[in-house]
């Protein structure tokens, strides 16, 4: 598949992408698509008739939100991913040679706006990776104990929460909170002093289901409709006087940023790989046909106000233990009722190396070890005015479908 588009060979946006997002036009906010340098305003495609016998609402377009789209279904919006592949093909003039289209409809990626592309109903954090759930375990609990017993029978997560879920861009102030150190009595209030990122990436649940129903391993696929980057912040010393015993709550809740365009499950089919080995073995509603795991290259940067980015870890989406299917096969096997938007967060993933990390509590193992990067710059967690930066892409046989970048600037404590 080639495209009459230029699209450089290291873009995301190859036209075997076609991911989507909403961005903010002059008149409000736009469904749209990216390919190559380009951001693709879907609302004027669909009114000037190029999606054919789709016959799509034109609010569809329109929204805020992708929700509406996502709600046609697997059918339709897959059937308008595929219809403007074949518009952006090679060989295809009916957008090519429209001009007055093309300069309204194509503009610069540059120059253009993102915006949350999903209103977020619930958010669900897992905590599937087990090099990270095992570096935590020795860092928090029982070097000799670091799995707990339960987390090699399901993938463990937590509720946390939507309205803090901000797109690439918006910066996050420092947290302030409740810490205390062991060697102190009686717990201090002030900023964060123990700031970090998680790498992950999160999936978007494309169809709802009923409260009482279940969803099967086999059908999760058909309910997930695409993926984001996620940065999930933390704050470390603040996490480990409050979590026992019910787990994350402010440490967590004050900001997580994530990436602006959606990838479609589809799109991502050519990276699958095998998955971990699972022993024990599972229970039969965990068990799963096929390669399931995801080859996902992932990159996270940090910049310092006063130097030049450093790359400080390079992971992979591959490394998760617990794969998507069967954590929405978990999270709904009580009856737990979804809905279109909800989001649901891999957990940090870490490889085995040391330089795959994906926290700082683990890069620097829990402030023990100092990060030297670019510029002289030292780093154990992160510092007020730093900029993190996380990128995710798959390439396989010359083929590239990536997720453009997630980045986040951190404010002083207000
Ligand atoms: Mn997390």
């Amino acid at each position: 598949m080639k495209s009459w588009i230029e699209i450089p060979a290291n873009s995301d946006f190859s036209i075997h992408n076609i991911p989507f997002g909403v961005y903010k036009s002059a008149h409000g906010p736009r469904v749209a698509t990216a390919i190559g340098g380009y951001v693709v305003d879907l609302f004027q495609i669909n009114a000037a008739g190029l999606l054919g016998h789709f016959n799509i609402p034109s609010e569809v377009f329109k929204s805020a939100y992708l929700n509406d789209f996502i709600s046609l279904g697997k059918v339709m919006t897959n059937g308008v991913r595929n219809r403007l592949q074949e518009l952006f093909s090679e060989g295809n003039t009916e957008l090519k040679e429209n001009e007055a289209l093309r300069n309204a409809a194509m503009l610069p990626i540059n120059g253009v706006e993102m915006m949350l592309p999903v209103h977020i109903g619930d958010y669900t954090d897992f905590y599937s990776s087990e090099d990270h759930a095992t570096n935590v375990g020795k860092m928090f609990r029982d070097p000799a104990n670091a799995l707990l017993p339960n987390w090699k029978h399901l993938p463990v997560g937590y509720h946390g929460r939507s309205s803090s879920i901000v797109i690439s861009g918006t910066p996050i102030h420092r947290p302030k909170g409740q810490t205390k150190l062991d060697t102190e009595e009686v717990p201090t209030f002030g900023p964060s002093k123990r700031l970090d990122f998680e790498l992950e990436m999160a999936f978007i649940i494309g169809k709802e289901t009923q409260l009482g129903d279940s969803i099967t391993t086999a059908h999760a696929d058909d309910h997930i409709f695409g993926m984001v980057i996620f940065n999930d912040w933390s704050a470390r010393d603040i996490q480990k006087w409050e979590y026992v015993p019910l787990g994350p709550f402010l440490a967590k809740n004050f900001g997580s940023s994530i990436s602006p365009w959606v990838v479609t499950l589809e799109a991502l089919e050519p990276f699958r790989t095998k998955g971990a080995e699972q022993d024990p073995k599972v229970l039969p509603y965990l068990e799963y046909q096929g390669e399931k795991n995801i080859d996902i290259n992932l990159e996270v940067l940090l910049t310092p106000p006063s130097a030049e980015e450093s790359t400080i870890s390079r992971s992979n989406y591959k490394y998760m233990y617990w794969t998507m299917e069967q954590q929405l096969a978990h999270h709904t096997v009580n009856g737990c009722n979804v809905r279109v938007g909800d989001m649901m967060a891999s957990g940090t993933i870490s490889g085995p190396e040391e330089t795959s990390f994906g926290s700082m509590l683990e890069l620097s193992w829990g402030g023990k070890n100092t990060l030297h990067l670019n510029g002289g710059v030292e780093r154990k967690f992160i510092e007020d005015n730093d900029t993190v930066t996380m990128r995710a892409y798959s390439e396989k046989n010359g083929i590239r479908v990536g997720f453009g970048e997630v980045v986040t600037t951190i404010l002083p404590a207000k």
